[in-house]
């Protein structure tokens, strides 16, 4: 909100920046309007567990459908959305969502575990903890079914707030998880003091894992460093079948990425569980993945 005021500002001065303001202004409006409309939709990003368990984990991803624009990924309105404050909106319509969806599938007989992702300014909202208390009760989802992800910037921009936010969120009984790990500049030891029990291993690091021996260097011991923390650790951005491979002997827990599955919506999260050999928690190992 702060940060749409100071931009609105700056264009009375600045009359050249007259027409990309008046675009933020309406990608805010139709941003506005996808959220009302319903014209977001989640997809689901399932993870391979190297250790058979008897539960799916997913990663809820929001897409926005656009009337005339189609499919618009969310590195495109998330960041914008993040600047002018209407990010509260959309983790809101997120949550309900998943928290939704992840109720429906246990009642189906589903084993699923839903990750979302928070931005760095949900954490500033003090009422977000009791208003996911409020979702997960008026859905009949348990806490221990939901991971909330967040990236370790988040947490860096105002700490005793965030940690405080992180507090009352992980007092639910959710899962908390430190998205992208390695971006960022944080230590372990500084993360240490989060309540989190989970890290993802940023893709950064990941694609390059077979190639690289500075980035095996890292995964490595990021996942020994996580594991004697007691932290799951998931590795992203996971495409071939010669890093998921690697990733196995190098003790990662989970594996995510488009060599497990794209991302697909409820409908295909449900088809893949049903059909895909990796869903059985059979080893991949000469199969072919099914996205
Ligand atoms: P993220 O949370 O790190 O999510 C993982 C991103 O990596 C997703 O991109 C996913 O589609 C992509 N990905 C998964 N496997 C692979 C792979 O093997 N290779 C490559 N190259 N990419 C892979 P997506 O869905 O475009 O989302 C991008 C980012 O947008 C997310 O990164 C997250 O930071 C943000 N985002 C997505 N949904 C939400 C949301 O509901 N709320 C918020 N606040 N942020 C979201
Ligand atoms: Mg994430
Ligand atoms: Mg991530
Ligand atoms: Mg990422």
């Amino acid at each position: 909100y702060k940060a749409k005021q100071a931009h609105a500002g700056h264009a009375i001065y600045d009359p050249a920046h007259h027409g990309r303001n008046a675009a933020r202004l309406s990608l805010l409006t139709e941003l506005r309007q996808a959220v009302e409309g319903d014209e977001l939709v989640l997809y689901y990003q399932p993870k391979h567990a190297f250790r058979s368990s008897a539960m799916l984990s997913v990663e809820a991803l929001v897409r926005w459908v656009h009337p005339k624009r189609g499919f618009v990924p969310p590195m495109e309105f998330i960041p914008f959305a993040e600047q002018t404050g209407y990010i509260r909106a959309i983790t809101l319509w997120v949550l309900e969502r998943a928290v939704r969806q992840c109720a429906e599938w246990r009642r189906a007989g589903r084993a699923v575990h839903v990750g979302l992702n928070l931005s760095a300014r949900d954490l500033l909202h003090p009422e977000l903890p009791d208003q996911f208390r409020a979702m997960l009760e008026h859905h009949g989802c348990e806490a221990r079914w939901i991971t909330l992800e967040i990236t370790e910037s988040a947490v860096l921009d105002d700490p005793r707030k965030a940690l405080a936010t992180l507090e009352r969120l992980h007092a639910t009984g959710c899962q908390l998880s430190i998205d992208d790990y390695g971006t960022g500049y944080s230590s372990l030891s500084y993360l240490r003091q989060m309540p989190v029990q989970e890290l993802k291993i940023d893709r950064s690091f990941v694609m390059n894992l077979t190639t690289r021996p500075g980035d095996e260097l890292i995964v490595r011991s990021t996942i020994e460093l996580a594991h004697s923390l007691g932290l799951v650790v998931t590795a992203e951005g996971v495409e071939t079948e010669e890093i998921l491979v690697r990733l196995g002997e190098l003790g990662c827990d989970l594996a995510q990425g488009y060599f497990v599955s794209r991302p697909v919506d409820a409908a295909g999260l449900e088809a893949w569980m049903d059909h895909s050999p990796w869903a059985r928690g059979d080893h991949p190992s000469g199969t072919e993945p099914t996205n």
